[in-house]
């Protein structure tokens, strides 16, 4: 296997913001508590949390992608297989049932491959937005990606 350092997600970071119906509030608290921090990147959401999130936080620039449970939790997965997100934010509600469930489990497993910040819940979320945890795209670019 050739292995190649992918660094098209060094020039822009982005992030991606998803949260389950029951977690949808608790994102939308955390979007205006950081709203100033978040500014400085490039946003991409789940449809409904995205729509959420510009409603809270008319300043941030969120490019909404397809409604989770329709398959936007796999285009984010997709971005990150591509290289273009430098890390996740997945508010997940661990006591419901989810129609997507496998897909749920796909993206979190592709932060895992692919060695992206990913923050589950908000006070891991918290944590590395303080700390500038999304900030260095680089750690995305020190994963090894198969060339084919
Ligand atoms: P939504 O999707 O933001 O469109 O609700 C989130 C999800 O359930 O994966």
């Amino acid at each position: 296997m050739t292995v190649r350092t992918d660094t098209a997600a060094a020039a822009v970071p982005a992030i991606a913001l998803v949260a389950h119906d029951a977690k949808k509030d608790e994102m939308v608290a955390f979007a205006r508590a950081h709203e100033a921090r978040l500014a400085a990147f490039r946003l991409f959401a789940t449809g409904t949390t995205g729509s959420r999130i510009r409603g809270a936080c008319p300043t941030l620039d969120v490019t909404c992608l397809k409604s989770g449970p329709l398959g936007g939790d796999q285009q984010i997965g997709a971005m990150i297989a591509e290289g273009r997100l430098g890390g996740l934010i997945f508010f997940i509600d661990p006591l419901s049932p989810m129609p997507h469930d496998v897909d749920v489990k796909a993206l979190t497993r592709l932060s895992v491959v692919y060695n992206i910040p990913m923050a589950l819940n908000r006070s891991t979320a918290e944590f590395l937005i303080r700390a500038g945890g999304f900030a260095r795209p680089a750690a995305v670019s020190a994963a090894p990606v198969p060339s084919d």
